[in-house]
């Protein structure tokens, strides 16, 4: 019995010592790998550092340590419309990766920031003013725009129209002109509508003028063919005339030249020297001879006290006492007594006072 105890104490003080034994390797072992691992830990924490990938559409652009950051960065920047921004779009959003990157890696906010202005498109709003619904010139805001048509518009004729209005102009990219540039543009448009509105105008007048005088032309050609109608049927009293010569007249009755003193008392009728002259109607010659300044003169008498007078011939075919009619020629055209080139001059007196021809004949 004492055996069995005295074996049972032994196997006890065996054991006891084998777990003790045991316990001690087992702890050994774990202060090894604790130890290890605070190593590990330790190099790691030196070698790397935990930070966020960025990724737009797969494409790598940076690292950055704060999430929110970056994220409330992006919102202020897209939100930003300053200035003539209308608004952005940036071409697809970022993604985010938590990684172990080298602590040696920068972790920047501004690579990525540039990285997202690369991938934006600003979209800008401006003011064009218009002409006829043609862009002329694009600025800043709304009121520069309406300062501008005011300008022009302050001095403009109000028949000149500019059809001039302002529309929005969304861009990508910001191309605007100063007001003192856009002045100058409209201006020069003000210049060149104003011109042509006066060239359109004077043409109008000039056409006007034109037409008038066309107008005024053709009835002074009717009144001459009225009056050379008058010619061909004339009378005088009941009495038929007819034209003694044809020719362009020089000198109208009742008119005064330098080489005359008194009134012209009959009609002047140019034409070639050598014409033969034939009476206005019907008659007796009562005179054919030379007579002072009428030089060679004709003068027969149609009865009822009608006369008539052919002056400056240069030759006489007929004499006093004489009857004749329209069919005979009676002298030729001259130059004699007081002329300057051969001519005809008629006069037709009625009771002895000389009346215009031009009221019978021509
Ligand atoms: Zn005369």
């Amino acid at each position: 019995m004492t055996i069995f105890l005295e074996l049972k104490r032994r196997v006890n003080y065996i054991l006891k010592d084998w777990v003790k034994f045991y316990t001690k390797e087992a702890i050994k072992t774990l202060k090894l790998i604790t130890i290890g691992s605070t190593i590990v830990i330790a190099v790691v924490c030196i070698k790397y550092k935990p930070a966020y990938k960025v990724t737009i559409s797969g494409e790598t652009i940076g690292y950055i340590d704060n999430l929110e950051r970056i994220e409330r960065k992006i919102e202020n920047y897209i939100k930003d419309t300053s200035g003539n921004i209308a608004f952005k779009e940036i071409e697809s959003l970022p993604e985010y990766h938590l990684e172990l990157i080298d602590r040696d890696k920068e972790t920047r906010d501004k690579n990525i920031m540039l990285a997202i202005e690369e991938r934006t498109t600003t979209t800008y709003k401006t003011y064009a003013v218009t002409s006829a619904g043609e862009n002329k010139t694009v600025v800043e805001s709304k009121e520069e725009a309406e300062n501008i048509i005011n300008e022009v518009k302050s001095d403009l004729k109000p028949e000149v129209d500019l059809q001039l209005g302002i529309v929005e102009v969304y861009s990508t990219e910001l191309n605007v002109n100063s007001q003192e540039d856009a002045t100058k543009a409209l201006t020069e448009l003000k210049i060149a509508k104003v011109n042509e509105y006066e060239t359109k105008k004077a043409e109008e007048e000039k056409a006007l003028a034109i037409e008038k005088a066309r107008k005024a032309k053709l009835s002074l050609e009717q009144s001459i063919a009225s009056t050379t109608k008058v010619a061909a049927t004339g009378n005088l009293n009941g009495m038929a005339l007819s034209i003694p010569v044809t020719g362009s007249i020089s000198s109208r009755f009742g008119s005064r030249s330098s080489s005359r003193s008194s009134l012209h008392t009959g009609l002047d009728i140019s034409t070639a020297l050598g014409t033969g002259v034939r009476p206005i109607s019907a008659g007796t010659v009562t005179y054919a001879g030379y007579k002072g300044t009428y030089g060679n003169l004709v003068i027969i008498d149609h009865g009822n006290g009608v006369e008539s007078y052919y002056a400056h011939c240069n030759a006489l075919y007929v004499s006093q006492g004489q009857t004749v009619d329209t069919g005979t020629t009676i002298a030729a055209v001259g130059s004699t007594g007081n002329s300057t080139g051969p001519h005809l001059h008629l006069e037709i007196r009625i009771g002895g006072t000389p009346v215009n021809p031009q009221n019978y004949l021509y």
